[in-house]
């Protein structure tokens, strides 16, 4: 394989680069709520993620129950939702931040006059929460005293838990909407998926994407991810746009093909175990965060590394 590779960067994570941020609520302390019950919204997501949602849930509270509303649009699932969430009596109710929780939780939200906390990253207690702000440049501290609170999880921002000891609701949700067609996505879920392949506009083409990012991606079982210029160029989907005004990804492994590393980007994919930069810049700011770099030539280390891959089966 030509290029170099170099050794391991430290990736910034120290505190220059998340000041924290105290968001007060002045007037509101906290009083022990005794065992405070969660509803995770779970439907459409993978069983690790919500495996992963209800580790969460778990520490904010003492019982879980999982609401499955199938592929119920999101008029219809918000409504059973809130019904559903007064009803038990749940102090939490939360999903994965993928698009789907995204969608359906500010509804629920609304309609239930409640507090949103959107990609929760981290638990500090009992209604208090950590989740990045300003493109990851800060890690905001909300503390929440009314109940119920309205939460979305960043996927794999916590260890997987025990799903058994969960029950979960298959309820009728109320019908506004029929469900005439749905389009299935192909590969796994951008958002939850172990492994993530991102190109950037450096591809050229939608053609060349999809065989380089996308093969890539395929041979490693991950999904494709984008930059927000590769989309705008029109070689991937906006579906596949990592970043601030895209989607958060905290894969195991993250590969960027000729992603330059604009904070935009990296604020959507900083939470990654393991970054590779695959440039032929090693100073772009990619290859400052990643903990390999590849200085190569992505029309000639692509089609390598997945050849390699597919002769390794
Ligand atoms: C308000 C706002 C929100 C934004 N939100 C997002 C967002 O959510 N997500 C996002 O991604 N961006 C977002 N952006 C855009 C962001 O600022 C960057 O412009 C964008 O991420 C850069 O995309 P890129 O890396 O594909 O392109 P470039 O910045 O052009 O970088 C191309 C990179 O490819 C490398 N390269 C070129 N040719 C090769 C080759 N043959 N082999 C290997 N490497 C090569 C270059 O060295 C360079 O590092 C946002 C911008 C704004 C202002």
């Amino acid at each position: 394989m030509p290029g170099t590779m170099h050794p391991p960067a430290r990736r910034g994570k120290g505190p220059d680069y998340k000041a924290s941020q105290r968001v007060a609520r002045p007037g509101l302390s906290w009083h022990s709520p005794g065992v405070e019950r969660a509803l995770v919204f779970a439907d459409s997501v993978s069983a690790d993620a919500t495996a992963r949602t209800v580790g969460a849930a778990r520490v904010l509270a003492g019982a879980v129950d999982v609401l499955d509303l199938g592929a119920t649009v999101a008029e219809d699932a918000a409504p059973t939702l809130a019904r559903l969430a007064q009803e038990g009596g749940y102090a939490y109710i939360l999903a994965p931040a993928t698009a789907r929780g995204r969608d359906v939780l500010p509804r629920a939200a609304a309609l239930l006059s409640a507090p949103y906390i959107p990609g929760v990253q981290g638990v500090e207690g009992a209604g208090t929460f950590t989740r990045s702000a300003h493109a990851g440049a800060v890690v905001e501290v909300v503390r929440c005293t009314p109940r119920p609170v309205v939460l979305t999880v960043r996927p794999h921002a916590f260890a997987p838990a025990q799903a058994d000891e969960t029950k979960t609701e298959h309820p009728d949700p109320s019908s506004l909407c029929e469900v005439v067609g749905q389009a299935q996505g192909e590969g796994p879920d951008l958002a939850t998926s172990r492994v993530v392949v991102a190109g950037g506009q450096a591809l050229g083409s939608a053609e060349t994407f999809a065989g380089l990012v996308g093969g890539l991606a395929d041979a490693l079982s991950g999904a494709a991810g984008a930059t927000r210029d590769a989309v705008e160029a029109g070689y991937a989907p906006n579906a596949c746009q990592v970043g601030q005004t895209g989607v958060s990804v905290a894969p195991d492994l993250y590969i960027g093909l000729g992603v330059s590393g604009a904070v935009q980007h990296t604020c959507g994919m900083r939470e990654a175990r393991c970054v590779v930069a695959v440039n032929t810049d090693a100073g772009a700011p990619m290859c400052q965060i990643a903990d390999y770099v590849l200085e190569a030539d992505l029309f000639d280390a692509a089609p390598r590394l997945i050849a390699a891959l597919r002769a390794s089966g």
